[in-house]
């Protein structure tokens, strides 16, 4: 985030970014949006105090099925937790309800996963909610073809990559950040300069689809 910061980088909310990929212009160049999968702990004991301090906004992708825990604590605790990010200037998107992989589902589980959670997110904050992250970035055209009706605005994939003017808002590529890359490295993924190989990026989305997997297995607390 320093780099970010000393590198002049306007950090977009999500509302400014969707409405720079529907031809807005971007407040300053150059521009980076900031995604958080699934509000882990160590999200929000470490990255939110960071992120408030510079004053940059970021979407934390949910699955909902928090929400609507059978103990009433943890429903409550979730519902807060989501009330208070938005509160800070956060965004909240939808990690589908249960985290599956939407690509193996039948219709009707791929619609009830996808819409279902877009409800109850939206019941919880009060508010629409127009952002969508694939689990495991795991899609087909079927999948996006579904969230796309279901109304949300924009849907991102773990595909190694920027947002350029006119992508495809349903197949949004990111950079992720796993483990601790130094300011030099985190720097060469900003310039776009990431020289990576086909085996490479595999097993990338492998490490990235086993973290996800590892660590959406259900957790007693919080
Ligand atoms: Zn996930």
């Amino acid at each position: 985030m320093a780099v970010l910061s000393a590198r002049g980088y306007s950090v977009l909310s999500l509302p400014q970014f969707t409405e720079w990929l529907n031809g807005a212009p971007l407040p300053s160049r150059p521009a980076a949006l900031l995604t958080f999968d699934h509000c882990y702990a160590d999200q929000l004991e470490n990255a939110v105090p960071v992120l408030d301090s510079l004053k940059f906004p970021a979407t934390f992708f949910l699955t909902s099925v928090s929400l609507v825990h059978e103990l009433p604590d943890v429903a409550a605790h979730w519902r807060n937790t989501v009330l208070s990010l938005t509160k800070a200037g956060h965004s909240i998107g939808c990690h589908s309800h249960s985290h599956p992989d939407l690509t193996r589902l039948s219709m009707t589980e791929l619609r009830q996963e996808v819409l279902r959670s877009k409800l109850a997110l939206e019941d919880a904050l009060g508010q629409r909610v127009s952002a969508f992250c694939y689990p495991y970035g795991a899609y087909d055209a079927r999948v996006r073809e579904v969230v796309r009706e279901a109304g949300f605005d924009v849907a991102f994939t773990v595909d190694l990559g920027g947002v350029k003017l006119g992508d495809d808002p349903y197949q949004l590529k990111r950079v992720p950040v796993l483990g601790e890359p130094s300011s030099a490295e985190f720097g060469v993924y900003l310039s776009g300069r990431f020289l990576v190989s086909g085996s490479v990026l595999l097993y990338w989305k492998v490490r990235e689809r086993f973290l996800d997997r590892k660590a959406s297995q259900p957790r007693r607390e919080g």
